[in-house]
């Protein structure tokens, strides 16, 4: 469970999280959804702490994340510290972020070793089962530069999940990739969705945001404008910032 108390966050004078309040249930899928600029890539780094948030707290299965209570003070974690936690965070990004000189096998199994301490022969199996159960077990020697957009992104995504994360965070995971392999990446995504992992997924894939996710979060100017059923947001939203964003995206 992810849970979201009072979160600010700004630059400078600018504030881009504006007292978030948010519960995420676990085995929840919820989307991000709203205009440029109005937060959501921030609101999802806020949650493996590549982004220090000024007030509030966010809290993963419990765990308070980036800092640590001190009477009333809260104190940064020591960057290794961030780091196992990060490690239990999976991150999925627009542009892959593969390690372009490793094959598909190695970019999945270097994380398990390298932070984990995992034998190589195990992650290798761990890897060669995640690489066939994102659909790519003909291409495990693979570079990237020899994959289509749709294949990295797949290769990413196993790699997130060899780590066995509590949580899985998807940043535009298809707002790079030609049309016609954005289906292949959603259909991974919707049988995690399935198996009932935890995911935060902020996407301008609408249709997969209605039919998949529990809840939608429209976000506008740092805040959660509303929060609710794919049905409630889609088609009868509250606000009329909601209903003048989803007419501009529809
Ligand atoms: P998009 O849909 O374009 O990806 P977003 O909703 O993900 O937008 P964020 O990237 O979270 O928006 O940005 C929120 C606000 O914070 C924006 O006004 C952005 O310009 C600002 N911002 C983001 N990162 C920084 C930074 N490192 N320094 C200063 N301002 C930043
Ligand atoms: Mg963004």
């Amino acid at each position: 469970m992810i849970v979201f108390d009072r979160v600010s966050k700004s630059y400078g004078s600018m504030t881009v999280l504006n007292d978030i309040n948010l519960e995420i249930a676990t085995g929840e899928v919820i989307s991000l959804i709203g205009p440029s600029g109005s937060g959501k890539s921030t609101l999802l780094r806020c949650v493996n702490h590549l982004e220090r948030i000024e007030r509030g707290s966010i809290t993963v299965d419990g765990e308070l994340i980036g800092y640590r209570r001190v009477g009333n003070l809260a104190h940064e974690l020591p960057e290794k510290l961030v780091a196992r936690q990060r490690a239990g965070i999976g991150m999925v990004f627009q542009n892959f972020n593969l390690f372009g000189h490793k094959t598909a096998l190695e970019n999945v199994i270097e994380a398990p070793v390298h932070v984990r301490g995992l034998a190589r022969r195990d992650a290798e199996a761990q890897a060669t089962a995640l690489l066939e159960r994102v659909g790519l077990a003909d291409k495990m020697q693979s570079y990237p530069r020899m994959l289509s957009g749709g294949q990295q992104q797949r290769v990413a995504i196993a790699r997130a999940l060899a780590m066995k994360p509590k949580v899985l965070l998807f940043d535009e995971p298809t707002s790079a990739l030609d049309p016609e392999l954005v289906g292949e990446v959603l259909d991974v995504m919707r049988s995690l969705a399935a198996e009932g992992l935890t995911m935060m997924v902020v996407t301008h894939e609408m249709s997969f945001a209605r039919e998949v996710c529990n809840r939608i979060a429209f976000m506008q100017a740092g805040e959660i404008v509303e929060c609710g059923a794919p049905s409630e947001i889609f088609d009868k939203p509250a606000f009329q910032r909601t209903r003048s964003f989803l007419s501009k995206v529809h």
